[in-house]
């Protein structure tokens, strides 16, 4: 029996954000797909509408560094979204005891990370839920940003399924100070984030709640002055927080370059208008500075 004429439908690959993902094979191709089930809940036929007419807009955004959206449809009252199928994940590399990343495979996985970013910036699509479990990686070793703005479609991922609080450790802190006016910049200070732990092998930015969540900010940055972040008072959540001096970025990442360093520090900058772009950071020197990014098809993987 066939979804939507097409799809051969196989085993359960797991509950997500926003339903559940099964496996099939997409006779029209012959390819394994990845099919999300999206619950449409109660607003059904109002969400139906623009979400079909939003992601038309998702199937336009091809990028070797984007997964593939290669079909949409509502069946049984459920939207329906058909992904090329990816092997692994980033977060399945970085958690492998066995795996040895060498810096030139860290500096692969950010720049194919930071293309697929930018994109979708040069389109004005924002991601907005980045973190290591949504960058899927393929047979062919490329990595792929999945679930391209379905955050802005389906709404903020909801945080009561137990696994979804991880992505409270990518947030940018203009988002935890409640800001309703966000823009590319909560990317890359997500994206920041990744590259953080791929050198450290565990999450960064480890906070319990919200507010631990700026606190282990604060700490690891320092807090940030006014006139570093001019509007950072204006926001709706913001408390004023006792002074907290930074420890240097050498400390708290002893292996990495100079360069790597450099970026960091641009990509973790409180302002968000001053936090460095997409683009910008694909053109920082520590992406032509020795050692080169490792070729995808030569990059470690788990078994
Ligand atoms: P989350 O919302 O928590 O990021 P998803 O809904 O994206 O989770 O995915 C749920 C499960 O389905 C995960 O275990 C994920 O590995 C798997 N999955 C999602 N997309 C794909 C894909 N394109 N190919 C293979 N597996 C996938």
């Amino acid at each position: 029996k066939l979804v939507a004429d097409r799809y051969l439908k196989r085993e359960l690959l797991g509950e997500g954000t926003y339903g559940v993902v099964f496996k099939a094979i997409d006779t029209k191709s012959g390819k394994t797909v990845a099919i999300k089930r999206i619950r449409l809940g109660k607003h059904k036929e109002g969400v139906n509408f623009t979400a079909l007419r939003e992601i038309k807009l998702l199937k336009e955004l091809k990028d070797p560094n984007i997964i593939e959206l290669i079909d949409a449809f509502p069946y049984k009252g459920n939207l329906h979204l058909v992904f090329e199928f990816m092997e692994s994940d980033l977060e399945a590399v970085i958690r492998d005891r066995n795996i040895v990343l060498s810096p030139g495979d860290i500096k692969s996985y950010l720049q194919m990370t930071l293309k697929g970013l930018a994109h979708c910036h040069k389109k004005w699509v924002l991601h907005r839920d980045m973190k290591p479990n949504n960058l899927l990686i393929a047979a062919d070793g490329q990595l792929k940003l999945a679930d391209f703005g379905l955050a802005r479609i389906f709404g903020s991922p909801d945080r009561r399924f137990t696994h979804q609080v991880f992505a409270r450790w990518y947030r940018a802190p203009e988002l935890l100070f409640g800001t309703k006016q966000y823009g590319p910049g909560v990317d890359v200070w997500a994206a920041g984030c990744i590259f953080a732990e791929l050198l450290l092998r565990r999450p960064f930015l480890q906070g319990s709640s919200d507010i631990d969540q700026l606190g282990k900010i604060f700490a690891a940055f320092g807090t940030p002055k006014p006139f570093q972040w001019p509007e950072m008072v204006y926001l709706p959540d913001y408390v004023e927080y006792q002074y907290v001096s930074p420890p240097s970025l050498r400390s708290l990442f002893p292996m990495a370059s100079d360069d790597a360093l450099d970026l960091i520090s641009k990509m973790f900058t409180y302002d968000p208008k001053a936090r460095i772009s997409t683009q910008q950071a694909l053109e920082h020197r520590y992406f032509t500075s020795i050692p080169a990014p490792t070729k995808p098809a030569l990059l470690p993987r788990p078994p």
